[in-house]
This record gives structure tokens, sequence and C-alpha cells, in this order.
């Protein structure tokens, strides 16, 4: 079995509920209509291989660390062609699985690791089905000004997400722009008793990639 993959590396989280943690990445391949006009990894879209599980899992191994960021592109893509066998795998090795998805193909309900969802607001309209929001145990928004903060308020309220479990970044995939905008970010945050995260693989590195 076979999962399209775009890169896998080592890296620290640097962004939500687990920053800073040192983990492996595991980059799927491929992403889903609508595309985020700001998606600070489009390489993702195109730029992929197709690897066997057990590479997959060799490669994850291989860097002695125990916690694993399964990310993309859209991950949940491949949840029924391969990756719910990778995760097996993985947790029946000891890993502990991260998930980070847009929603937008989908969450399934998953006990054993951490889903983070980061729902995306594109052309007015949010891109992940209502019910699986309750398959999500983190919420990660990406935020440019007074509009997408309004609308993130408008989502946390109208779906009754838990404060708690929401963080916001500013968006932007470079030092610059996440300098500009985190003031804002940060205020809306205290304002509205929410979660800021910032972006440390972007303020660190700017735009590199494999971070
Ligand atoms: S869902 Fe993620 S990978 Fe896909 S276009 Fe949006 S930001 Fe990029």
């Amino acid at each position: 079995m076979k999962l399209v993959v775009t890169e896998i590396f080592h890296s620290l989280q640097g962004e939500g509920p687990s920053i800073g943690t040192p983990s492996v990445f595991v980059r799927l391949g491929g992403c889903i209509e609508p595309l985020c006009p700001w998606c600070d990894t489009p390489y993702a879209w195109h730029d992929f291989e197709e690897m066997d599980l057990e590479e997959i899992a060799r490669r994850v191994a291989s860097f002695g660390c125990r916690d694993v960021v399964i990310t993309g592109g859209e991950p949940f893509l491949q949840w029924d062609v391969g990756l719910a066998d990778l995760h097996a795998s993985l947790r029946s090795s000891g890993f502990r699985i991260h998930y980070e998805t847009s929603g937008k193909a989908g969450i399934p309900s998953i006990d054993d690791a951490v889903v983070v969802a980061s729902p995306k607001h594109i052309d007015g309209a949010w891109h992940i089905r209502r019910p699986d929001l309750a398959n999500a145990h983190w919420f990660k928004f990406v935020a440019d000004g007074e509009h997408s903060l309004r609308a993130i308020r408008s989502f946390v309220s109208e779906n009754a997400i838990d404060p708690e479990k929401v963080y916001v970044m500013p968006m932007g995939a470079t030092r610059a722009q996440q300098m500009e905008r985190m003031r804002p970010v940060f205020l809306f945050c205290r304002d509205n008793g929410l979660k800021m995260s910032p972006r440390l693989q972007v303020l660190v590195f700017d735009d590199e990639r494999g971070v």
C-alpha cells in the first residue's frame, strides 16, 4: 500500500497546542478545491511521490522522535486509501500522532491521536462540514485582518466551539507578514478570550521549506 508524500523531515512543531515539541513531519501530497489563496505550502499540491507505508514508517523511525505530525496538503484525502493503515502501524510502534487538517475532505473520528483542524474561510464561506467539527480536538485559524477576525469570531460562536480549544495565528508565509499581523491578532485574542499562536517556523526561518 502506498501514500502520496511531499516530504518527511524532523523539526519543532512551530504552532498550535503542541508548539515547541520536537516532531517528525509527514507532509502528504495533494489538496482539494477551493485552494487557499494564502497557502504557504503550494508545492504540496503537485510536488509529491508515491511511497510504501513501510518506507514511510522506516523514515519516521529513523529520526528517533516519538511525536509525528501528519499534515499536508490535505492529509485526510488519503485516510481510506492507506493513511488509516499508516496510523495503525505508527500507533502500534508507540508513536504519538498529531493530524493537521483543513477539514475540507472530512475529518474521521480518531480517539488515539490529536486532531487539529484549521477551517478555511474562502470567498466568504467556510469549507468544513459541521458534523466533522466534533472530531477535531483543537482548532487553529489564520487571520490577516479585521474581516477574517470577525469571521473567526462568528464561526466559533455559531458552532459553539469551546474558546479554550481555539488558537488564532497571523496569516502569512514570510517573517514580514507575520510581524505585521501579530499585533491585531494579539489584541483580538486578548479581547475575545481566545488563544494566540505564533508560527515559529516562519519567524525563525522565514519562507524556507522543510523546517
Ligand atoms: S488546505 Fe492547506 S495545503 Fe490546502 S490550499 Fe489550504 S493552506 Fe494550502
